[in-house]
């Protein structure tokens, strides 16, 4: 018993090593994933649930590493925030969401607005407005077409400073969301205090929506909460015609998923707004 009880402690510490070490190379690499163009953005597009309009793209970070291979946002943005990477990463992301959003407005879609996925390290920066001003000068894009996707849990912790920086982005005439709606555990009494736009629904209930009368029961719920808070409301991780059927006939704004589209490079979302146009 004492010797295999020894065998699992080294492999336990074999394994922890394996992971540790993964992750040094991983971090050692994220390093240099910038100045090494390694990292882009996908953009994916959300459509007007009555229109059937393209009107936003959300843009989300993929970084392809050459031995690593193509390494998820949800594993690397966290590592990133750990090791502190994720300050040039994000101010990178924005000023080339920024971009990107003048090339689309000047190749015919002058009215598209860029959903931006904030980071909770960037946002709780002191610095974090004057970082954002200063990618709108350099780039001279137009603010009013930009959108945050903040979440619940990177504005609650700090409520008051939260309001403060809220507000002065308002000031910019940045639209801001409220990302995963639904999952985090606060209470709802913030949604009053904090100057916000959109609520995007989370897709783990979405997904829900055929199958489980709770989560068809959630959703109807929480379109009715926004729009008497007169916010707008995004579904995310819209997959069939059924779960767009019924976000359509409980009046949901926005729809955005697989069901449209996957995430894509720039040159393929410019071929997709020509097809989508002529439909
Ligand atoms: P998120 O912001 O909630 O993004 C939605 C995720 O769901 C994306 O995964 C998207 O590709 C995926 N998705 C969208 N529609 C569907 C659908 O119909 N079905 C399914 N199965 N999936 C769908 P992705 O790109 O892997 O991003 C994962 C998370 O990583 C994001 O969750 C966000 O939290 C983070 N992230 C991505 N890009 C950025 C970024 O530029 N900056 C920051 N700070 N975080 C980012
Ligand atoms: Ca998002
Ligand atoms: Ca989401
Ligand atoms: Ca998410």
């Amino acid at each position: 018993a004492k010797y295999s009880g020894r065998n699992q402690y080294e492999l336990y510490h074999t394994e922890m090593h394996r992971n540790e070490s993964k992750k040094m190379i991983m971090e050692n690499n994220l390093r240099r994933a910038l100045e090494r163009n390694e990292i882009y953005l996908v953009y994916h597009p959300v459509m007007d649930a009555n229109t059937n309009e393209i009107v936003s793209v959300e843009a989300l970070v993929r970084w392809k590493q050459k031995q690593l291979g193509v390494i998820s946002p949800s594993e690397f943005i966290p590592l990133a925030e750990e090791s502190g990477l994720i300050i040039p990463i994000s101010e990178w992301i924005i000023q080339k969401a920024c971009e990107d959003l003048k090339m689309i407005h000047l190749q015919g879609k002058p009215k598209l607005r860029m959903s931006i996925n904030i980071s909770a390290i960037h946002f709780n920066q002191e610095n974090f407005v004057k970082s954002i001003d200063d990618i709108i000068q350099k780039t001279n894009v137009n603010p009013n077409y930009i959108n945050f996707e903040l979440t619940e849990s990177m504005i609650m912790p700090k409520a008051n400073e939260s309001v403060d920086k809220l507000v002065k982005l308002k000031q910019l005439g940045i639209k801001l969301s409220i990302d995963d709606f639904g999952t985090g555990y606060s209470s709802l009494s913030y949604l009053n205090r904090f100057p916000l736009d959109i609520l995007k629904i989370d897709k783990s209930f979405v997904s829900g929506l055929l199958n489980y009368k709770e989560d068809c029961s959630i959703v109807e719920a929480i379109i009715t909460m926004a729009h008497r808070l007169h916010l707008k409301v995004i579904a995310e991780g819209v997959e069939n015609k059924k779960q767009y059927e019924f976000l359509k006939k409980e009046n949901c704004d926005y729809i955005q998923g697989f069901y449209f589209s996957k995430p894509l490079p720039f040159h393929k979302l410019i071929t997709f707004f020509e097809s989508w146009d002529q439909e």
